[in-house]
């Protein structure tokens, strides 16, 4: 497997050269909309450590992101009046994997819609403002 690339997307934002639509974060992980959403409210929760995937992250740094992901996926389903909620996570190309900074999509789910395929389009600005104010009001 490749060594972690510090130049890789998340990384950056991580360290604030790029934006991010935050809704949590903690002295362990980070949590913020993506920006092509497969379903409204679509969010990722990705750990501050260095990890390409599930293969170097430590088990503590996962369970860190594992509870994070617990959290706001009970927020997320208030905050979008969600039937359902998908969690998935990807490791390395073969799997869908296009980011190598380990993160979990958490995605809202509705009765009868289906997700939209991966990267299908830019969400709007305001769209993702609203979305993160909701949800950041669900998690209290
Ligand atoms: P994966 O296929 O699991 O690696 O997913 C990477 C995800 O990152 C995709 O759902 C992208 O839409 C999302 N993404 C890419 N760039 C950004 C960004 N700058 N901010 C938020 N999400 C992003």
């Amino acid at each position: 497997m490749p060594a972690y690339d510090t130049n890789n997307i998340f990384a950056k934002i991580l360290r604030g050269e790029l934006p991010c639509y935050k809704v949590y974060e903690d002295e362990h992980v980070l949590a913020f909309l993506d920006i092509m959403p497969r379903s409204p409210g679509h969010t990722l929760v990705i750990p501050k450590a260095p990890a390409r995937n599930i293969f170097d992250i430590s088990p503590d740094d996962y369970v860190h992101v594992a509870r994070a992901t617990h959290r706001i996926s009970a927020a997320a389903m208030k905050a979008f009046n969600a039937d359902g909620l998908t969690v998935q996570q990807h490791n390395e190309p073969a799997s869908g994997q296009v980011v190598f900074h380990l993160h979990i999509h958490i995605m809202p789910r509705h009765h009868g819609v289906s997700l939209l395929p991966p990267a299908s389009r830019k969400e709007d600005a305001k769209v993702l403002e609203d979305n993160a104010a909701k949800l950041i009001a669900a998690l209290g």
